[in-house]
């Protein structure tokens, strides 16, 4: 099983995403056949390891995923034959988790005394951050319900779905989150401190604020100082949501400067699975304030209480900090990738994947009928492949290509919309995506516009 593991590393660029054969559920049969750990192996190397998803490939460049680390494949064994379950008591695994949160606090710049937990991902740490935020503003929440009280959340135009799922799950509803309009492609801070206004005028309270860092269309950024201080003078939570953008915390210059200010925030939502590139699933929730993180959630009947010594020590206990009780050891693939490739490694990679995304948009401008949707901020470059026909015409073509392009395993790009015109969009958050990859993917995008 590790020579077949290793060889779909060696061989990530020879693998890219198949379509799934017919007949492939049927061969998943469950519980019958008795197999040997060999004959298992057989059919794994058959029937999984070739139908993956393609995000391990060079040039996967669509959505916004992670690609994995070798180091993964380090700590998958290990973490399997300990079986931690992290959600509290004392051993190694929680203490190895409470490093990678300290680490990631301080990279983020936020101030002693905040805390964390790790979860599947930053719709999970979205969640927990406004249902911290909203414990904060309303005493009694936790037993009393929200009652009559309408409480306002504001994003920028363009905030992640994640959000909009939080606010409705924590029934604030969605009607009480208001998009705010942005300007220059931030989060235009005198509109909302307008609507804040109108809002408490009408006997609404105004509570959270999503400062979004890398937006998953385009990779835009909101300016977070700017929100700070919007949220210092108007009593707002600010929560940013960093799934991907809160890594250029770690960039080279220009890129780093785009997340200045995260670390005011009062939550951060950010994945270590997307441009971390650590295996699914891995996000974190950093909270600044530890005693408001625990009030939101902790709780423990009698079956669950601490003790002095023994196993049942070692407090705080992570399932006081969040949903789960029972939790797997994410901390783990974290520790294994920055000890094992150096934190200037993924410095350098996440800057690199910037640089890629502006060579693709520097590659479009500089074919006849290609045009951008917009200049590369981040490491999104959004591109239409034919500027030169009506906006239907374009959207279907460029809707064709894609699609071609996965089949044939070319390329993965997805796609979005700009001004209504579906347009060709890569998200890099690989760092196995060279300058020859993106080329070679636009020379085909172009030969592909021209068969029409
Ligand atoms: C991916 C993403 C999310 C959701 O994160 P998951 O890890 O998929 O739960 C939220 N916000 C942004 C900006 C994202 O890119």
């Amino acid at each position: 099983m590790l020579e077949a593991c290793i060889d779909q590393l060696e061989q990530a660029a020879d693998r890219p995403w198949q379509p799934v054969p017919q007949d492939l559920q049927d061969r998943y049969t469950i519980g019958q056949s008795g197999a040997t750990g060999g004959d298992l192996v057989g059919r794994i190397e058959r029937d999984v390891l070739p139908h993956h998803g393609g995000n391990i490939h060079p040039r996967f460049w669509g959505w916004v995923q992670g690609t994995g680390l070798a180091s993964d494949l380090i700590a998958g064994m290990a973490g399997a034959v300990i079986n931690g379950n992290l959600g509290g008591r004392d051993h190694g695994a929680v203490r190895m988790e409470r490093a990678v949160i300290d680490w990631t606090r301080q990279k983020m710049g936020m101030a002693e005394g905040a805390s964390g937990v790790l979860v599947t991902g930053t719709s999970q740490a979205t969640v927990i951050a406004f249902q911290a935020a909203r414990v904060k503003v309303l005493d009694g929440v936790r037993h009393k319900g929200q009652g009559a009280t309408r409480l306002v959340a504001y994003a920028g135009a363009g905030v992640h779905n994640a959000t909009r799922k939080a606010v409705e799950l924590l029934g604030i509803g969605g009607d009480n989150l208001r998009m705010v309009p942005l300007k220059d492609g931030c989060m235009d801070v005198d509109a909302l401190r307008t609507m804040v206004a109108e809002d408490k005028a009408a006997g609404a309270l105004p509570f959270l604020l999503v400062g979004t860092a890398g937006s998953v269309d385009l990779g835009l950024f909101d300016d977070l100082n700017a929100l700070a201080d919007a949220a210092a003078d108007e009593g707002l939570w600010l929560h940013v949501d960093g799934a991907f953008g809160a890594w250029t915390r770690i960039a080279e210059a220009p890129y780093r400067s785009l997340s200045d200010g995260i670390g005011r925030a009062h939550s951060i939502a950010l994945d270590f699975h997307k441009w971390m590139y650590v295996g699914y699933d891995c996000g974190m929730v950093l909270i600044s304030d530890e005693a408001v993180h625990r009030a939101a959630f902790a709780a423990r009947p009698a079956y669950l209480e601490g003790a002095d010594r023994g196993l049942a020590g070692g407090d705080p206990w992570f399932c006081d900090y969040g949903i789960d009780l029972s939790r797997g050891n994410r901390a783990l693939k974290i520790w294994c990738a920055l000890e094992m490739n150096g934190e200037a490694a993924f410095a350098e990679a996440i800057t690199d994947n910037c640089r890629m995304a502006a060579l693709m948009g520097e590659t479009v401008e500089a074919q006849a009928d290609m045009a951008l949707g917009m200049v590369p901020v981040s490491n999104v470059c959004v591109f239409t492949a034919r500027n030169d026909l009506e906006p239907e015409a374009q959207s279907a073509l460029n809707s064709e290509i894609a699609q071609s392009l996965q089949e044939s395993g070319a390329a993965v790009f997805s796609t979005t919309r700009i001004d209504g015109v579906m347009m060709l969009r890569a998200a890099i958050t690989n760092h196995r995506t060279r300058a020859a990859d993106i080329s070679a993917a636009i020379e085909e995008v172009a030969r592909l516009a021209r068969a029409g």
